[in-house]
């Protein structure tokens, strides 16, 4: 059997990339309080998604960071966060003095559950964030009556929609990263993005040192620090936002070719996402894998044996559970039983073909007839 060629991510930089890199070194405008390059894409990318502002900055930890700052979360505070996601979910909270609780996710999506947030939900929860885990969007509209605003961890989720509205546009505010591995990248970077003219105004303040806007280079009436992204990020990034639904696209196409093939896999199927998802951008897909239909072997196993089938697979998150500095308000059994039966095709896999979705569910057939007999 021919092995898969799985495409490198991100993808080779197109012309107009390497122009606008050029046009940023030759200016000698290489900060964004020196060019416009930064406050051009900024807006671009908050009216993509749906936001009336976006602040640029160093990455989407940070964007996490000063989203729940703009939103006066602090020392004392409570942040409700999913139980299954990227440790950064957590660190940003602690980086804003609060403790993040973990919520447990849903059984059927493992995106984080309205029912166990409620009842988390008491008189110090001052945010919840909810992870438009794998790129489709989290239930917002479940949690934006509880109380406490609620801050999209959109990292994963670049022009995703819940009942067409894009993510973006879900919450209070809402964060993207640009790190290596995300559907738009600049190697670091990230953005928060807010429709609240104030709310904009305070992550500004934030992120450039305390200043104002109309105020001297040194004048800084409030706290702030130095969290701008550089003009580079952003004239590498900007090129982006043309290519980004045709990538969508794409892995659209490859997770639908994929569930069609996994249909003869027994004990292997996609995760699906929230019911309400009307634009999955596919970051990942996340397959549920039940041993029993594995002979019996752990997860561990059956990534080993698909890798050296040439199909990298990854194992995904371990439960924020595990995590010290995460309060445990409420056990989280769903998250902690994904670490033994949830497995991830990654964006670069899903940037291949559908021939090679095939390949994926034939490398899994040869490792169960390996396992079972
Ligand atoms: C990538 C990611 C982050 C953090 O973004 P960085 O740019 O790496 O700091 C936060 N949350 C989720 C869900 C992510 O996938």
């Amino acid at each position: 059997m021919n092995r898969p060629q799985w495409p490198a991510w991100p993808p080779p930089p197109t012309d107009e990339q390497r122009r606008a890199l050029l046009r940023v070194l030759d200016s000698g405008r290489w900060g964004a309080t020196d060019g416009t390059e930064t406050r051009d894409f900024a807006a671009a990318f908050a009216a993509r998604v749906g936001a009336a502002h976006g602040v640029c900055t160093v990455n989407g930890t940070v964007a996490l960071f000063l989203a729940l700052r703009a939103l006066g979360v602090g020392p004392g505070d409570e942040v409700i966060v999913p139980a299954y996601t990227f440790v950064a979910s957590a660190t940003a909270v602690v980086l804003a003095g609060a403790v993040p609780v973990a919520a447990d996710v849903r059984e059927d999506t493992l995106h984080l559950d309205p029912e166990a947030v409620r009842r988390l939900v008491g008189p110090r929860t001052k945010a919840v964030m909810p992870v438009h885990l794998a790129g489709a969007p989290a239930d917002t509209e479940a949690l934006r009556g509880l109380g406490p605003a609620v801050v999209e961890d959109a990292a994963q989720a670049h022009g995703a929609a819940r009942h067409g509205r894009p993510a973006g546009s879900l919450g209070d505010a809402a964060c993207f990263s640009f790190q290596s591995s995300k559907a738009m990248t600049a190697g670091e970077g990230g953005i928060v993005v807010t429709d609240d003219r104030r709310t904009y105004e305070r992550l500004w303040a934030l992120h450039n040192v305390g200043r104002s806007p109309d105020g001297g280079w040194y004048e800084h009436p409030e706290l702030g620090w130095n969290l701008r992204m550089t003009e580079f990020q952003a004239a590498l990034l900007h090129p982006q936002l043309a290519l980004l639904d045709d990538g969508i696209d794409h892995r659209a196409a490859c997770a639908g070719a994929l569930a069609a093939a996994l249909g003869e896999v027994r004990g292997l199927a996609l995760v699906p996402p929230p019911p309400g998802t009307t634009r999955h951008t596919w970051h990942l897909a996340m397959l549920r894998y039940d041993p029993r239909a594995f002979g019996g072997h752990p997860k561990s196993a059956f990534l080993k044996a698909m890798a050296a089938e040439g199909v990298p697979l990854d194992p995904g998150y371990r439960s924020l559970t595990r995590v010290p500095y995460v309060g445990d308000a409420a056990p989280c059994p769903v998250a902690e039983a994904a670490e033994d039966t949830v497995v991830w095709v990654r964006q670069a896999l899903l940037m291949a073909d559908e021939a090679a979705m095939g390949a994926v569910a034939r490398a899994a057939l040869s490792v169960q007839r390996a396992f079972t007999r």
